[in-house]
Order: C-alpha cells, then sequence, then structure tokens
C-alpha cells in the first residue's frame, strides 16, 4: 500500500520569499505554460512550472538545492506566457536573491542587501573607513600637502589623501581577501545543497571540473550564448544581450588595469623588475589607460542599456527588486564619480576632485565587499551550478 506523503509548508518562507520578488506565486495554477515556453528549460526536468509548486507548498529544501534557479537567464518569456499573471520569471529571479542571503556567511550583510532598509549602513561602513583616512592624512599632513585645510593643495592628485600603498591598497586587499573567502564558503554550500542531483544517468568517462569549467567560461558565459537562446525575437532581448555584455566585458578591462598596476607597481620596485614600475596618475598614451577608458565606455553603454530595459518592462509580466536596482545604482555611482574625477582633475578644480573621488572609493567599495550578497554574485554562483551540472553528467 502506498504510504501517505506528509508536506508540511514553511510558511515563513514562503513569506521571505514574497518579499524578496515572488509576490505573484500564488496565482499559479499549474497549467504548465511556463515550462513549455522556456526556450533553455531541459526536456526531461523543466523548469519553472515545479518551482512555482515548490513554492506554493512551501518546500524550501527543494527549492534551495534546486539548480535549475541558477540555469534561468531571467529572460521573462514565462511571464509574458503565463495566462494567470503569476509571474514565474520573477519566483526563479527571488530564489536566486534567497540564494545571496543564505549561502555566503555574514548572514547580516546578506540581510542589509535585501532591502532599502540596509542601505544606509551599507554606505555608512566604506564612508566612515574613507573619512577616517581622510581625517587622519589631513591631520598628519601627510607629505606637507595639507597646510591646515582638509584639502591638499597644488596640484590635483587624489592620491595625495588616499595614498594607494599605505591606504588603497591594504583595505582593498582586505576587502579582496574577505570576498574569495565568502564565494569559497558560499560556493561550498551551493554545490552541497545541489547534492548529486543531475546525476542520474552518466554514460562514457567522467570529464574533469576544470574542463567543465573552462567549457562554461567559453562556450556560455564569455559569448553569452544563453542570452541568444531565451526570451523572444525583440529589441528588448538585444538590449538584455549586449547589456551584459558590455558591463562583462567592461569590468573585465578595468579588472585586467587594476591587477595589471597593482603587479607593476609593487614589483616594479625589485630591481630586476624596474621597466614594468608603475606610477598613478597614468597618461593618456598609455595603453592601460586606453584599455581603463574603453572599460569605463563599455559600462556606461551596458547601464544605459539594462536600466533603459528595466524602466521599458511592463509591471504586470515582470517586475524589478530592490537587488536589480541596487546593483545597477551602484555600477552608475562607480561609473559617474570615477569618470567625474578625472574631468575634474583635468580641469584642476581640486574640491570637487577630491570630494567626488572619495564618493567613487565609497561605491567602489559597496559594489566590491558585498559581491557575494548582491546580485553580481550569480556571476560566480551561476558559473559554479552550470559547471557542477555539466561535471555531474547532465546536459
Ligand atoms: S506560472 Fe503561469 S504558466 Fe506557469 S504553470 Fe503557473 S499559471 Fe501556468
Ligand atoms: S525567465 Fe526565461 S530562462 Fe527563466 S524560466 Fe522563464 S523563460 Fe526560462
Amino acid at each position: 500500500m502506498a504510504q501517505p506523503l506528509r508536506i508540511e509548508p514553511d510558511v515563513q518562507f514562503i513569506r521571505e520569499l514574497q518579499a524578496v520578488g515572488g509576490d505573484s506565486l500564488k496565482k499559479c495554477y499549474q497549467c504548465a505554460t511556463c515550462s513549455v515556453a522556456c526556450p533553455i528549460s531541459p526536456a526531461d526536468n523543466p523548469y519553472p512550472r515545479k518551482e512555482m509548486i515548490w513554492a506554493q507548498w512551501g518546500l524550501k529544501d527543494r527549492l534551495l538545492s534546486d539548480a535549475d534557479v541558477w540555469l534561468c537567464h531571467n529572460c521573462g518569456q514565462c511571464s509574458d506566457l503565463c495566462p494567470r499573471g503569476a509571474k514565474p520569471a520573477d519566483l526563479m529571479s527571488a530564489m536566486r536573491n534567497m540564494a545571496y542571503q543564505k549561502l555566503a556567511p555574514c548572514p547580516s550583510i546578506g540581510k542589509w542587501m535585501s532591502s532599502s532598509k540596509g542601505l544606509l549602513i551599507l554606505t555608512a561602513i566604506p564612508a566612515v573607513i574613507f573619512a577616517v583616512i581622510w581625517a587622519i592624512m589631513a591631520a598628519i599632513d601627510f607629505g606637507g600637502n595639507f597646510k591646515g585645510s582638509i584639502f591638499p593643495q597644488g596640484e590635483v592628485v587624489p592620491g595625495k589623501i588616499f595614498y594607494g600603498d599605505y591606504t588603497i591598497d591594504p583595505v582593498f586587499i582586505l576587502v579582496t581577501i574577505f570576498v574569495v573567502s565568502a564565494f569559497f564558503t558560499g560556493v561550498k554550500n551551493l554545490i552541497k545543497s545541489i547534492g548529486p542531483v543531475g546525476s542520474t544517468m552518466m554514460l562514457g568517462k567522467k570529464k574533469n571540473l576544470l574542463v567543465c569549467l573552462l567549457e562554461v567560461i567559453t562556450l556560455e558565459i564569455l559569448p553569452h550564448a544563453k542570452f541568444s537562446q531565451c526570451g523572444d525575437n525583440t529589441e528588448e532581448k538585444k538590449f538584455r544581450k549586449y547589456g551584459h555584455m558590455c558591463l562583462l566585458f567592461g569590468f573585465i578591462a578595468l579588472a585586467v588595469v587594476t591587477g595589471c598596476f597593482f603587479l607593476g607597481h609593487w614589483l616594479g620596485r625589485i630591481e630586476a623588475f624596474r621597466p614594468i614600475y608603475m606610477e598613478v596618475p597614468l597618461s593618456f598614451a598609455n595603453p592601460f589607460k586606453i584599455l581603463a577608458q574603453l572599460g569605463m565606455v563599455l559600462l556606461l553603454v551596458g547601464l544605459t542599456l539594462l536600466t533603459v530595459r528595466r524602466k521599458n518592462q511592463d509591471p504586470a509580466k515582470q517586475t524589478s527588486s530592490w537587488y536589480d536596482w541596487y546593483l545597477l545604482g551602484v555600477i552608475w555611482v562607480v561609473a559617474l564619480t570615477g569618470m567625474f574625477t578625472q574631468f575634474f582633475r583635468l580641469a584642476d578644480w581640486a574640491v570637487l576632485t577630491y570630494i567626488i573621488y572619495y564618493l567613487h572609493l565609497v561605491s567602489v567599495f559597496m559594489l566590491l565587499a558585498y559581491l557575494p550578497w548582491s546580485k553580481l554574485g550569480h556571476l560566480v554562483y551561476r558559473t559554479a551550478a552550470i559547471t557542477y551540472i555539466r561535471y555531474m553528467g547532465r546536459k
């Protein structure tokens, strides 16, 4: 005789899910149109219909161990065709938002990131750190630049306040260590929660994990292959794909410049590496400066495309959550403050240059230090989930 199956819904979990973007999930009546409509959902275990019913029933464990939420690329086609307006794309997005809160350690940061109420404290942390650095530099009159003012005198150089060797580099080295260790724990938790799902049938030799990672990066992430497949063939789809591509390549360009500058600046002090020594400000003819400018332009183009896309979204079909706006907002501030610091420095407007550069550092900190808890964390978590699924043999 079949055993009865007891389902114990986690009502608190349903409320949390609704709070981070899944507020329409109760409207679903399980017609499965969404799973048929999704162009990238696998035929043998399609999404997002099953996630809708798990969410309605409050099956927290099922949802938190569901690798498919990371396969969804949030094109919104399922929501467009849903006859009930249940917004399945929002549910998939809400599940990822919840994962950002729960995967990495320091759950307080995850909680602050989940709504606008946490913005003040998230901003206050770097604002205080850099204000203290500024105050100390002015008080000790570092390099004899300040002469009783809080703004350095003479040539406008942001490094006179935030001297790289003793202020910026140590702060951001600590931030990098913090972020890498948070991602390490987050990815470990993600893989543990996915477990052996997807390994139902494996034919042939098991793949090497590193090979799977390289395949995912080169075949899916860099060319944005899934973005071409999902969504209908409209302008909106192009905005999504090219907006994401511009942001990704913009970030890569800026990361390359920062990494090379860091190595050149520190390694170049050793006699054998003297030719690669670099010092700020770089001249406009320097190839790294050109690459940085290109990265900045890509960021601005990507931001414009993605912001226009979000503004044009039909709220009856797909909504934007706090996670979406926080990320776009912070990247806008990073890009604009970076650009204006440069303009004001060239115009020799000392006060504006130093204030805008201070805001630039605060926003860069907010982008980097909270990465594992923000929507941008999907870069790492999605890559890890797709790699693991591939490694386990699921197509
Ligand atoms: S979310 Fe919409 S399309 Fe999907 S099963 Fe529910 S009612 Fe049908
Ligand atoms: S948002 Fe797009 S990728 Fe995600 S489930 Fe819906 S149709 Fe599929």
